[in-house]
């Protein structure tokens, strides 16, 4: 009889029976092993979570009262004789890749990852190992990411025209990840940084977990519109076309989201400006970081799997396309919008334009109630 392996795919999760703990289960379980605070990752119910210590402030914001266990990238825990350590992933400030070594046979699970070092969370480390479990968020090869530095450049460039042209700016992004990628890198010169209340929680979350972020100010009933179209706005997608963002016009709004890449997807959004900015490993680097691993066997769990795994078997690594349910949170509440391979085809002749709010409005269920109230 083969022997099991050591991680397992099945309806609750990724399990080790070995070890009895599953990594970011979706259903609730007695010990659960946590990549990142993303919502489609980290699920309420649990009775007993693992996961890094820069998360732990987010996942309690996030889920309340929850049995927690934090460690250090690098260091191991022993559960049930199965080894489990965490190493950087780096895609947002405490998401880690979880590598799990039993008898000599070595599995990692990324969760979600990006390969550039963004300055703000702890690079991406491959990890070598026998069995590679990986996200392919973005893994089409119109998917290439500029260097970031270039990015923020034309960003800080937009707001500082915004200010000579007397309009407001707002820039979306995700409230655990690029908000504060985009906080840390705007020019301070310009003028004040302003957030949405969704995107200010996690920003003080992230603080009292000691992390050290530029000053923001928490937009309020009380905040003075003039002053803060003086500066820069930062909201999360929910706040798209919502009366909230509507008290800042004259405004110039720019969304920030890997999808941006696509031709027309910054249309579809309604937005003025396109920022190709994503926490997740754009098509060399997905590429790149599974032939780091120097793994026998690669698993694809969520994105293009079907298609990107062909292409990794066409290239020579056996890749098995699996089924979970991650890609929630700043993947498929935007992936309907992103236009299908035929929609693309079709892209000059498109006349719809999709709605720009409510298909938005989900973006985080816990979150959807929080916030700003200007
Ligand atoms: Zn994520
Ligand atoms: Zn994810």
């Amino acid at each position: 009889m083969p022997k099991k392996p050591l991680l397992e795919f099945t309806d609750r999760g990724i399990y080790c029976a070995k070890g009895k703990f599953y990594i970011d289960p979706w259903k609730p379980v007695d010990d659960a092993v946590i990549t990142h605070a993303h919502a489609d990752h980290a699920y309420v119910g649990h009775k007993h979570y693992l996961a890094h210590h820069l998360s732990r402030e987010v996942l309690y914001y996030r889920l309340g009262e929850i049995q927690l266990q934090t460690v250090e990238y690098g260091e191991t825990v022993m559960k049930n004789g199965v080894e489990i350590t965490l190493f950087p992933a780096g895609h947002v400030i405490g998401s880690a890749q979880i590598r799990v070594v039993s008898q000599g046979e070595v599995w990692v699970v990324s969760g979600d990852y990006k390969t550039e070092n963004d300055g703000v969370c702890t690079p991406f480390e491959p990890v070598a190992c026998h069995h590679f479990i990986s996200e392919c968020t973005f893994g089409m090869p119109v998917y290439q990411w500029k260097p970031q530095a270039q990015l923020f450049d034309d960003m800080n460039n937009w707001w500082r025209y915004n200010l000579e042209n007397n309009l407001a700016t707002v820039v979306v992004g995700y409230s655990l990840g690029k908000a504060q990628r985009i906080i840390q890198n705007l020019d301070m010169l310009n003028g004040k940084i302003f957030t949405h209340g969704v995107i200010e929680n996690t920003n003080e979350a992230l603080r009292r977990n000691g992390v050290i972020l530029n000053p923001t100010v928490r937009i309020t009933a009380e905040s003075v519109k003039e002053e803060v179209r003086k500066g820069i706005i930062i909201a999360p997608p929910s706040a798209v076309g919502s009366p909230w963002m509507r008290k800042f016009q004259p405004y110039s709004f720019g969304y920030c989201s890997g999808w941006m890449a696509i031709r027309g997807a910054k249309r579809r959004r309604a937005a003025d400006r396109g920022f190709v900015l994503s926490d997740h490993a754009d098509w060399n680097g997905l590429i790149s970081a599974i032939d780091a691993t120097g793994c026998e066997k690669v698993y694809l769990t969520h994105g293009y799997t079907a298609s990107f795994t062909r292409y990794l078997n066409d290239i020579g690594f056996d890749a098995h396309e699996v089924h979970t349910l991650y890609g929630g949170e700043e993947e498929v509440v935007e992936a309907p919008l992103q236009p299908s391979p035929r929609e693309r085809e079709q892209e000059e002749s498109e006349v719809q334009v999709s709605p720009t709010g409510g298909d938005l409005e989900g973006a985080s269920l816990s979150e959807a109630n929080e916030g700003g109230t200007i």
